[in-house]
């Protein structure tokens, strides 16, 4: 299969009909064998009745259905699990993103070699309260990432070659920072194609403000992973160790001072009860840091995968 269609969607009931049709148009017009994989994140209007709808006049599309509102990227991350295609390409369900870019798309992967192609939405359709924070978002997403020869991270219009998708892992809200992940995971000739953008046609966008509070948190994560390993608390630990043996020695030679003290009866800069004080409390800080890495590094190896959600319906897809 040529082509597998992620579309992650919560309420979007007034756009699924005309988006279907447009990528069925593209995609006949092509030549393309594909699929369209719908992912229901626990929508409540009837989103689901269009797609099983649509499903039956037309067998390339597939359905997955979310017991409750877990999220774009866990609604991704399900998609990707799911896709069959050589090339799995994004998009939002709203119709803000053209599935007239998909050939081009589809070119970039399979003919220039890249691994990922991240859309770029040049002009945007959206106010201003929310492009002039992604502008800010985007820059410090560049460096921090390295990923510098991206606009715009978070456009959902992404295309991917089939090994990325299967090898990374987006869970909370990291749908962001695929890029990133993607970097991470080896693959890193990631491209960018400048793409029509619309303003959205029905509904209301899904993410309020608390979008970039969120947006960032979730960079300082990603860094912080990339960095350390899939074990941040080792640094926790590593740091915890270092105060608890400075305090120790620094105790160590206050009380070699005591007594030496004690024996000509001249005090010492450390035997001064304020430090005795100060570097007792380091040893313990220290110990309790160390602890914490210790039972984070064990709840890391020992929890549960993350990734697992409750499926209520399955469309057309093999479990
Ligand atoms: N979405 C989702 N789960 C959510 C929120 C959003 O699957 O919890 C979908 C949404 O239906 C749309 C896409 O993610 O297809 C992008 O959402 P939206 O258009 O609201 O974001 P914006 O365009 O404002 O960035
Ligand atoms: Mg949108």
């Amino acid at each position: 299969m040529d082509i597998s269609v992620v579309i992650p969607l919560y309420n979007e009931e007034e756009s699924l009909r005309e988006l279907h049709d447009w990528i069925q148009r593209v995609m006949t017009e092509h030549n393309f064998t594909y699929e369209i994989i719908f992912v229901n994140d626990g929508s409540t209007d009837g989103s689901w009745n269009v797609i099983e709808e649509l499903s039956k006049k037309n067998p390339c599309v597939k359905g997955i259905k979310f017991r409750r509102n877990y999220g774009k990227s866990p609604a991704l991350y399900c998609g990707f699990k799911a896709a069959q295609g050589n090339v799995v390409i994004t998009m939002d369900a709203d119709l803000q993103d053209s599935p007239d870019e998909i050939p081009e798309l589809y070119r970039m992967i399979t003919e220039e070699g890249y691994d990922l192609v991240s859309g770029w939405k040049k002009k945007r359709y959206d106010p201003l309260s929310k492009t002039i924070p992604t502008k800010l978002f985007n820059a410090t997403a560049r460096k921090i990432s390295g990923v510098h020869n991206l606009h715009d991270f978070n456009c959902g219009l992404k295309a991917y070659r089939s090994e990325v998708v299967k090898n990374i892992e987006v869970y909370g809200e990291m749908h962001r920072y695929i890029p990133y992940l993607a970097k991470n995971a080896g693959f890193d000739k990631i491209g960018e194609k400048v793409v029509h953008h619309q303003a959205r046609k029905y509904g209301h966008s899904k993410f309020g403000i608390n979008r970039f509070f969120n947006g960032y948190l979730d960079l300082l994560t990603l860094w912080f992973l990339s960095h350390y390993g899939k074990k941040p608390m080792h640094v926790f630990g590593f740091l915890g160790s270092i105060m608890f043996f400075i305090s120790f020695l620094a105790l160590l030679i206050m009380g070699i001072e005591k007594v030496v003290d004690l024996s000509n009866g001249v005090y010492g800069p450390l035997a001064d009860s304020a430090w005795f004080f100060i570097f007792l409390t380091g040893m313990l800080m220290g110990l309790q840091l160390f602890l914490a890495g210790f039972l984070g590094d064990l709840i890391s190896r020992t929890s549960p995968q993350r990734n697992d959600y409750q499926i209520e319906k399955l469309l057309r897809i093999e479990k």
